[in-house]
């Protein structure tokens, strides 16, 4: 059922501005072409659907690619606004725009093809990815291609002594008022939630642990619920240890290669750095859509879940403890977010709503 949630979330989508956003994010947008020429024989001639097609943009390249027919839909009002640019471009015998939910519409074919840009922040805010699994399981033929094949969720401890000092040290001292009473309520303000910003390479302190993978072609609805991770970091260098960072990456492989076993399978030595991935026929091959701190930045950015106040840890010192995100019950496309953190003999536990 559509709720009052799905409403103001399609209405949100219904405004230029979000899309300008998206389109603009190059690394965004030129990475799903890139994608889709790479995958371009298996698109050429055939039938694609693009699960929230919000301008046109991913099912006009993939017309562009030569498919037979796509599907774009989307149940925001700006499936309007896609229809036209179809039409501008000549494009109305090959891409039929479908203005309502993926959940609600129907398509009486099979499909070859199922092409989406559904990650949120975090990777799994929004949820949309169950959209993306409703019309797999509906509509993808048997070796079909989904873009992109798989995601995965990464995590890590960070530093970041110039946001903690431009948001909780200046309050110490303001044109030379001690104003440091403020000082808990501006780190309530300024860390009590997940923020969504741009971090760098150098504030990581060690290597990402992943919190979720994600393949596209098997996962089912019930595994998005609720995602729980235990990890262990040992902090690379002595540092304030601000927060975690989280980011993802997402991968545009080839159908599964059922018929031919890939060398992946067989030598135990490489399965472990690439056990995430599918067995595909060139899993070394697949391009990345990347949005980790060391990478050029994307309108994703990271998000942070800093802590009120920092933890001192030394070179190799031990950062261990659990995350949980789980679907807010209040409303799906929110996440609940439940920390445990432990170093140097000390613990936390903090929870937040990412929203
Ligand atoms: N594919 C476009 C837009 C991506 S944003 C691009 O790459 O630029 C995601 C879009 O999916 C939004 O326009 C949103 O309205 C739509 N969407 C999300 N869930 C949907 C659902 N269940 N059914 C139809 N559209 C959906």
């Amino acid at each position: 059922p559509c709720t009052d949630f799905d409403k103001a979330y399609f209405q949100s989508y219904s405004h230029v501005g979000i899309h300008e956003e998206m389109i603009k994010d190059r690394v965004r947008t030129e990475t799903y072409r890139t994608a889709i020429l790479q995958h371009q024989r298996h698109i050429e001639g055939k039938v694609v659907v693009d699960v929230g097609c919000g301008t046109g943009i991913l099912s006009i390249f993939c017309a562009q690619a030569g498919a037979k027919r796509v599907y774009a839909v989307d149940a925001s009002e700006i499936a309007l606004q896609a229809n036209e640019v179809v039409k501008a471009n000549n494009l109305s015998d090959k891409v039929i725009v479908l203005h309502g939910r993926v959940e609600d519409v129907q398509i009486d074919e099979e499909v070859d093809v199922i092409i989406s840009e559904w990650m949120g922040y975090m990777l799994l805010y929004e949820s949309m990815l169950g959209s993306v699994i409703v019309a797999r399981d509906r509509w993808l033929r048997p070796g079909g291609l989904i873009l992109p094949s798989n995601a995965v969720l990464y995590m890590a401890p960070v530093t970041h002594p110039d946001r903690y000092a431009e948001s909780i040290d200046f309050w110490r001292n303001v044109y030379g008022i001690d104003m440091s009473p403020i000082l808990p309520l501006a780190k309530q303000c300024a860390f009590e939630e997940p923020s969504v910003e741009t971090i760098s390479g150098e504030n990581v302190l060690t290597w990402p642990h992943v919190v979720k993978h994600v393949d596209c072609y098997t996962i089912r609805i019930q595994e998005l619920e609720s995602v729980t991770t235990k990890y262990k970091f040992q902090s690379m260098m002595r540092a304030p240890f601000h927060g975690f960072a989280f980011w993802f990456d997402v991968e545009f492989s080839g159908p599964a290669n059922n018929d031919a076993p890939s060398a992946v399978e067989e030598s135990p030595e490489t399965t472990a750095s690439v056990s995430h991935r599918r067995k595909r026929a060139n899993p070394d091959e697949a391009l990345v859509l990347s949005t980790a701190p060391e990478d050029p930045p994307t309108h994703w950015q990271q998000t942070m879940i800093y802590f009120y106040d920092p933890i001192d840890v030394e070179q190799d010192q031990v950062i261990e403890g659990s995350v949980t995100l789980t679907q807010s019950k209040e409303n799906a496309r929110f996440m609940n977010i439940h920390l445990e953190y432990a170093s140097g003999g000390r613990s936390f536990v903090k929870e937040c709503v990412l929203r």
